[in-house]
């Protein structure tokens, strides 16, 4: 199953929300997202050579923009769903605090989730499934694919992946993701 590649528009330069916006966040009390560029190494969950960042999004860096297929959407909304089969495969802990759109101020969530691809494991936040539908947020092509043809969290087919994967790096190390 493959996912055409929609055009791509020029990266959004967002120069932040607005001070109402803000005060709106702060008021409920979440934690901000902290940004990781695509195909990152680094996130607040798992770290090293294995790990590609997709998702971590802040309004002050720009992120490209465009149209996601239907199928594609349909099955990101799987693994979020299953984002804690995902967690607990992969021997994540459990962040202390939600994080709530910074962009729009609406879609909020905490979990995080895996897609392992080959020797290699994509980390993403729940508030992706957000980020594509309501900003356009357009991702990497690597990942559209390992999400279109990649086994679903809470299968025997997804363990065996995360094994492949650096996933069982996480695991072994049963990292912890603290909260800031
Ligand atoms: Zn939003």
């Amino acid at each position: 199953m493959t996912c055409t590649r929609p055009r791509v528009t020029m990266p959004l330069i967002n120069h932040g929300p607005s001070r109402r916006l803000m005060a709106g966040v702060m008021r409920r009390n979440n934690i901000p997202m902290t940004y990781h560029p695509d195909m990152s190494n680094f996130t607040m969950v798992a770290s090293g050579d294995y790990v590609r960042a997709v998702g971590w999004l802040h309004p002050e860096h720009p992120y490209p923009r465009g149209h996601a297929c239907w199928k594609f959407r349909w099955r990101l909304r799987r693994f979020v769903r299953r984002a804690d089969e995902s967690t607990e495969e992969l021997g994540w802990g459990s962040f202390r605090g939600s994080h709530t759109c910074e962009f729009c101020g609406r879609g909020s969530g905490y979990r995080n989730f895996g897609v392992p691809a080959g020797g290699i494991l994509f980390v993403a936040p729940e508030m992706i499934l957000h980020y594509v539908r309501w900003h356009r947020y357009l991702l990497p092509v690597e990942f559209i694919e390992a999400v279109l043809s990649g086994p679903l969290p809470g299968t025997a087919e997804y363990g065996r992946a995360v094994l492949c994967s650096g996933g069982a790096i996480s695991r072994s190390r049963g990292v912890v993701a603290a909260a800031m």
